[in-house]
């Protein structure tokens, strides 16, 4: 049987379920009433967010642990503001601050980074002088970005040659390259500034050099903290938040509260165009989808919040100019090692949130989260629960490689790093396969022209676009669901526009 919807939202992730959250919020503001249906081809909600909970005890609380992200970034502010919204509040965790340090390994061993780094850039002299992370040499030239002129043609550039234009070479190896493209498990000589941190730019505009516009920004955010928040009642968030039984709760909170048509196990196959009107004389719906198992339902509105090689996939022959650029957007694959041990078969003293790896160590893993440190509620007392990164695009053979070979090389590499012999209690290994989205030079102007090159009602959203984090998809999905309600608020195209979109498919 044949269904009309005025909306229909494919990939039921974070950005998915969001888009139709906002559609509701929307259309209830606007006072108007729409249909919408959202579909995901797998058999559970939450695409990359997955959180398992894992009991080795009936006494005690469970592990919590997380297969993709472990949490957001609260500075970012909508995905708080979605949980917000979804009466969270209470729910909120945040991150043992009192015991945050991140180490990089150097040599093969364990360094912390020096105090007053932020992000990349030093703003505490001393700690920053007395670290051996970084020779006296790289010191120097990290130094001189107070002094270096600031680019002034607006182009932009790879991650790498912008820190090595302002900090210098050993400030991208020690410290820009393992944490900002670890971010995206990006590839730093290929990374875009503009479309990953837009914001050094930006202090390097308006500053003249990165060290005077963090501590401009640093002077900021102490007048504000001075100023009493509005809120008084809220709890106090942390740079990085998630929720007492991880991530899935906001996934699942999201699923509770929509009203559409939410189809799992529903994969789209195809998307055309189908005028009833021209047919019939009746009012669109334009859009005609297929589903695998031969279903076909139409639709006025079609939000893609699907990685963008299946949003290519959807639209090559409705629009292929737009698939081709869909297809530009390369992907890596990732995935994590969770490994639960006894605290008391761990000498480590575990005092900080983990370690990060710059690509010159040329280590087979990429990055070590000591989970049950960087949260509370992550294991049971006399426990603790740790995450190996692994793939990327510093080390995609990794992903080929088998459970038992994966396992002992992982085991090998905590013995190395943090002299952890002990056997895991047990583990769990996600594999992401094309997961991450590689935001590569000219990467914004790519997303322009693919949404120029769509056809007037299909629209695409999410971490392949502007914005890879958790809240960057809340927020993409709360603007596309605010341009929607707009098209569908506004008259219908004519004929002759339509004949304009039969041209381009
Ligand atoms: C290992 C890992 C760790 C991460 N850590 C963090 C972190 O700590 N903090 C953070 O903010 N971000 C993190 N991220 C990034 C973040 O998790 C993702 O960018 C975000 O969850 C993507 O959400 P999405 O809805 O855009 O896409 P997805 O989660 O990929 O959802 C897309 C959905 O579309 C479905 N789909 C695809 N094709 C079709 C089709 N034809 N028909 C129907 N359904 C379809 C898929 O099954 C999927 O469920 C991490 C990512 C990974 C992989």
């Amino acid at each position: 049987m044949k269904k009309n919807y005025d909306i229909v939202i494919i990939g039921g992730g974070i950005t998915g379920l969001s888009a139709a959250w906002y559609l509701q919020q929307e259309a209830q503001a606007q006072g108007i009433s729409l249909s919408y249906t959202l579909l995901e081809q797998s058999n559970r909600w939450g695409g990359k967010i997955l959180t398992e909970e894992m009991a080795t005890s009936p006494t005690a609380p469970p592990f919590i642990i997380e297969g993709g992200p472990d949490s957001f970034i609260s500075q970012k502010p909508w995905a708080l503001q979605l949980a917000r919204e979804l009466g969270l509040e209470d729910e909120l965790l945040p991150t043992n601050d009192h015991k945050r340090k991140t180490f990089v390994l150097s040599k093969g061993r364990p360094m912390a980074f020096p105090d007053g780094v932020l992000l990349i850039v030093p703003t505490k002299i001393l700690p920053f002088a007395k670290s051996r992370l970084i020779s006296p040499l790289g010191k120097l030239r990290m130094g001189l970005d107070w002094f270096i002129p600031a680019k002034k043609d607006g182009a932009d550039e790879t991650l790498a040659d912008f820190i090595k234009r302002r900090l210098g070479s050993e400030a991208l190896d020690k410290i820009a390259e393992p944490l900002l493209s670890g971010i995206y498990n990006a590839d730093a000589y290929k990374q875009s500034i503009m479309a990953t941190f837009p914001r050094f730019r930006a202090l390097e505009a308006k500053h003249g050099s990165l060290i005077k516009g963090m501590l401009a920004s640093q002077r900021m955010r102490k007048a504000q903290a001075k100023t009493p928040p509005v809120n008084g009642n809220k709890k106090p968030i942390s740079m990085f938040t998630s929720f007492d039984k991880g991530m899935q709760v906001l996934v699942d909170a999201v699923r509770a509260r929509l009203t559409g048509d939410c189809q799992l196990e529903t994969a789209v196959t195809k998307i055309e165009i189908r005028d009833q009107r021209i047919e019939t004389g009746d009012q669109p719906p334009t859009y005609q989808l297929s589903f695998s198992d031969g279903r076909k339902i139409a639709a006025k509105n079609v939000i893609l919040a699907v990685p963008a090689f299946a949003a290519a996939r959807l639209v090559a022959d409705l629009a292929p100019d737009a698939a081709g650029k869909l297809n530009e957007i390369r992907y890596v694959s990732t995935g994590t090692v969770s490994l639960a041990f006894r605290r008391n078969e761990v000498a480590h003293p575990l005092n900080g949130f983990g370690i990060v790896i710059p690509r010159s160590e040329n280590r087979p893993i990429n990055a070590i989260t000591w989970s049950s440190t960087k949260f509370d509620k992550r294991a049971p007392k006399d426990h603790i629960l740790l995450r190996v990164f692994i793939g990327g695009s510093r080390n995609p053979h990794m992903m080929a490689v088998d459970d038992e070979k994966l396992m002992t090389t992982v085991r090998q590499e905590l013995k190395a790093i943090m002299d952890i012999e002990a056997a895991p209690v047990f583990h769990r290994i996600f594999r992401w396969d094309r997961s991450n989205p590689q935001y590569d030079v000219g990467h914004l102007e790519r997303v322009e022209a693919i949404e120029e090159a769509l056809p007037a009602g299909i629209f695409v959203t999410g971490s392949p676009y502007r914005g890879v984090g958790v809240p960057d998809c809340v927020h993409q999905a709360q603007q596309t669901a605010v341009a929607v309600i707009k098209e569908q608020l506004t008259p219908l195209p004519s004929l002759t526009q339509l004949d304009n979109i039969f041209t381009i498919a």
